[in-house]
């Protein structure tokens, strides 16, 4: 509801736009009871003498119905304002919706990943509280797609997608980082639970059955893991993203199927 700085005007037509059909048709009869008394009032006041009784009632009769017309329309037209503003509440939703998810998996996108990392961490300093991230590499992804093609690679790049929706909880973020790169915020929670989560993500993936997984190194599809968590092992978004990839890293470096957890 607008309040102070709008004029009354603009405050009129918002709680027009914003009332039920019963309340309309309630302001509707009252504005035709108002025109009807624009219009009927100084007649009689002009002519007081001059038109006899029942002309006068008539007159009012036939205003009164005018007003109800226009004021009908008048009702109609805020109705179809309304519902333009609900198609471009919709259409800008849409938008909204598109510009923070992957479009390939669905998932969110870098950007929102940023976005919600700031604002965890904000989250984790007022609540003095733990925020953990983990950053997720599918290992050796050029083979498979170089084996199978890049459609092959991109439903394997879904199906971790809904895989990780799947196992994670509800308020924890999934984002494709990049590439083959996934990240994990969970909010309110602490290195170890992460990391046992991390480790039961890992196992789950090499058992799942994706397409072609004998191709790959020991017949099954595996990812790299690299835990970080605020305020323990950094201070800002930056530095935390870059602890928790150089995890990811000291995992591929010890082989791959790998989970890692910052300074251990
Ligand atoms: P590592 O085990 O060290 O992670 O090696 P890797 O082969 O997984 O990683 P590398 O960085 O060498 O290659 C990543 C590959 O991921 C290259 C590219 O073919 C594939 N890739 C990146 N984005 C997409 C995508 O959107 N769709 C598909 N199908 N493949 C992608
Ligand atoms: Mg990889
Ligand atoms: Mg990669």
């Amino acid at each position: 509801m607008p309040g102070k700085g709008y004029t009354m005007l603009e405050q009129i037509l918002y709680r027009l736009k914003t009332a039920t059909f019963w309340r309309l048709i309630w302001f509707s009869v009252i504005l035709s009871e108002l025109l009807t008394a624009i219009i009927v009032l100084p007649m009689s006041i002009l002519f007081r003498d001059g038109i006899a009784a029942d002309y006068l009632i008539t007159g009012s009769v036939a205003a009164f119905f005018v007003s109800l017309i226009v004021a009908f329309i008048l009702v109609l037209l805020i109705k179809e304002l309304r519902k333009d503003e609900k198609i471009l509440n919709e259409q800008n939703q849409r938008i909204y919706e598109l510009s923070i998810h992957d479009y390939l998996t669905e998932v969110f996108n870098c950007r929102y990943f940023y976005e919600r990392l700031e604002e965890e961490i904000k989250r984790a300093v007022r609540n003095k509280t733990s925020v953990s991230l983990i950053m997720l590499d599918i290992d050796y992804f050029k083979q498979y797609n170089d084996i199978h093609g890049h459609q092959a690679g991109d439903r394997v790049l879904r199906d971790i997608a809904l895989f990780l929706k799947q196992n994670v909880r509800e308020h924890d973020v999934i984002a494709r980082y990049g590439g083959e790169e996934f990240s994990l915020i969970l909010p309110e929670t602490g290195k170890r639970v992460a990391a046992d989560l991390a480790e039961r993500l890992r196992i789950a993936v090499s058992n799942q059955p994706f397409p072609f997984v004998e191709t790959q190194p020991d017949g099954k599809l595996t990812i790299s893991l690299g835990i970080a968590a605020f305020p323990d092992d950094a201070q800002s978004v930056n530095e935390f993203v870059k602890v928790a990839d150089c995890a990811l890293y000291k995992a591929k470096g010890n082989g791959k199927d790998k989970v890692v957890i910052a300074g251990e």
